[in-house]
């Protein structure tokens, strides 16, 4: 199939690799629609990506080479100790995952996408619509205007305006804990003298009553970082409000949940990685209510939803940037395969629709286990640790996505 007039809404993860993945494979006009008028690539934090996922990424030219990565191998689940100050290690397991910094991921999928897209940055889309004859789909901009494309890719995250035309019964679910990340320059660790060895190949995830903290080593654009991210349930004073994903600003801690999150470092965490986090800046820590969510249908009439727009992960699973590429591999290929718009949708929607309520579902399951029914870790075997991993896969091959069918 050549031509067509394809508008992306969002220019993030998502919406970068889609605009590629359009005009790569023939597109007439490619126009990305990004209500950000500042630079995105500020946003960042850490992610990971499987090492296999992002194998399979690079040679469907979804994943840019260059980009910065950190080399993880292996993962450490530990409890707080008296006599270690990094924390006995319960269990420890292979971790083939390459850390990432957002905003370096970020620039990297930007710079790829082609001189032919228009990026158009400041540009609130407030509502999409199908074309009355179904030949396409309009765009409503908060300018009052309105465009035509032949296809409208939602590109637009949690809280997306495509969602709501193609899936309108779909609704965020709140997992009643949130996440409280950060992260800080790494050569700050310094500061806590030789009592641990933080093991920069390792992610240690600290596990206590009610929650779990991930930790591990990022690139930063000034040097190596450390990000992690402490997943429990909010103080529950009955002044903060968690409910809905509008009722809480990203970023910006209240001084409640500041008293929480030091509270926690001191009574949960063993006490090196109670120092490590305490020495984050406050305006590099955050609280993110954790929600997930599922669409019965990835597309309707000439609209796509891609990333977030599809489907909510909760992050336990590590898979939700390699997901939004997956998803542009799976566009462009069906783009390449189709004879029309029609036969393209037909088959986003087969490929990627079971795989993104896989995705929930698994990590709805590492949620229950690691934050709201934890078990008694101190008590456990390395066996019975592995057992209790065994069990929250559920039979699936692991966690960072998993490969796509062809
Ligand atoms: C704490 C945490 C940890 C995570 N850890 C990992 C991890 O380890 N590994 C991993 O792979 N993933 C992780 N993720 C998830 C990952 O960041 C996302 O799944 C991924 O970035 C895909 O995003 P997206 O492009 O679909 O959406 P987003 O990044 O949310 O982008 C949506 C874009 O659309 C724009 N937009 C929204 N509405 C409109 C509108 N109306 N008009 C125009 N533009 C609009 C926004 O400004 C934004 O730029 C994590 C997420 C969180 C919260």
């Amino acid at each position: 199939m050549r031509d067509g007039a394809v508008a992306v809404v969002g220019g993030s993860i998502a919406g970068c690799a889609f605009a590629t993945a359009a005009a790569r494979a023939g597109a007439g006009e490619v126009v990305v629609l990004e209500r950000t008028r500042g630079r995105l690539a500020d946003r960042g934090v850490g992610l990971c990506v499987h090492d296999d996922r992002a194998a399979e990424l690079r040679v469907s030219g979804a994943l840019p080479e260059g980009i910065a990565a950190h080399r993880l191998q292996r993962r450490r689940w530990v409890v707080r100790d008296r006599d270690a100050a990094g924390g006995r290690v319960i269990w420890e397991q292979p971790f083939p995952f390459h850390s990432y910094h957002w905003g370096l991921l970020w620039r990297g999928l930007r710079e790829a996408v082609p001189d032919a897209v228009v990026y158009r940055q400041g540009e609130t889309v407030t509502g999409v619509a199908e074309a009355e004859a179904g030949d396409g789909a309009e765009v409503r901009l908060a300018g009052g205007a309105v465009e035509r494309y032949d296809l409208v890719v939602g590109a637009d995250g949690y809280r997306s305006v495509v969602r709501a035309a193609v899936c309108p019964e779909s609704r965020p679910h709140y997992a009643g804990y949130v996440c409280w990340r950060g992260n800080l320059d790494a050569a700050r660790l310094a500061q806590l003298g030789g009592a641990a060895d933080p093991a920069p190949d390792a992610v240690t995830t600290v596990c206590f009553p009610g929650g779990t903290c991930v930790i591990y080593r990022i690139p930063g654009p000034d040097g190596p970082r450390v990000n992690w991210v402490l997943y429990a349930p909010p103080p529950q004073d009955g002044q903060l409000r968690f409910d809905d994903p509008t009722s809480f600003p990203p970023g910006g801690l209240t001084p409640e949940l500041s008293a929480h999150l030091r509270a926690l470092l001191e009574r949960e965490f063993p006490s090196y990685w109670g120092r490590a986090l305490a020495l984050t800046d406050p305006g590099d820590t955050f609280v993110q209510p954790i929600y997930d969510l599922e669409t019965a249908r990835t597309t309707a009439g000439r609209l796509l939803l891609a990333g977030d727009a599809a489907s909510v992960v909760r992050p336990h699973n590590t898979s939700g940037a390699a997901k939004a590429l997956q998803d542009a591999t799976a566009f462009a290929e069906g783009w390449r395969r189709s004879g029309s718009f029609e036969e393209l949708l037909r088959g986003y929607q087969g490929a990627r629709g079971p795989a993104g309520r896989e995705l929930v579902a698994l990590a709805r399951r590492l949620g229950h286990a690691q934050v709201e029914r934890t078990p008694v870790w101190a008590d456990m075997s390395h066996g019975e640790v592995a057992q209790w991993w065994q069990g929250q896969l559920a039979g699936a091959p692991g966690i960072g996505g998993q490969a796509m069918t062809p």
